[in-house]
């Protein structure tokens, strides 16, 4: 399996998810149910994480996922200079950093 796309907000990935699979591409989410996980995790291990099932399909999910980004712009969603991470159209400000939407 090869990881093509990860993100903290879990609905986020679902989106990406059946976006590649109505294309016909296999896919997995690794870390769903992350919180159930047993023992001592980092939390980092349980950012919900999309795979591909198959290496040959690879391309055209990464190409595909990124068809779909212009449309997360649309929605007001802009994405952190300093981070590279997605932030939601009503926060002003990066929700890691605290870098400001239209700061360098
Ligand atoms: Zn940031």
């Amino acid at each position: 399996m090869i990881k093509v796309y990860e993100n903290f907000d879990f609905s986020r990935v679902g989106q990406m998810q059946s976006l590649l699979e109505s294309h016909g591409i296999g896919t997995f989410i690794r870390n769903q149910y992350g919180s159930s996980v047993m023992g001592e995790v980092p939390f980092v291990e349980v950012v919900p994480q999309l795979y591909v099932l198959r290496e040959r399909d690879v391309d055209r999910a990464i190409e595909l996922l990124q068809l779909d980004l212009p449309r997360d712009n649309e929605a007001g969603d802009w994405v952190c200079p300093e981070c590279g991470i997605d932030v939601e159209g009503q926060f002003s400000r990066c929700w890691k950093c605290g870098l400001g939407r239209d700061e360098e």
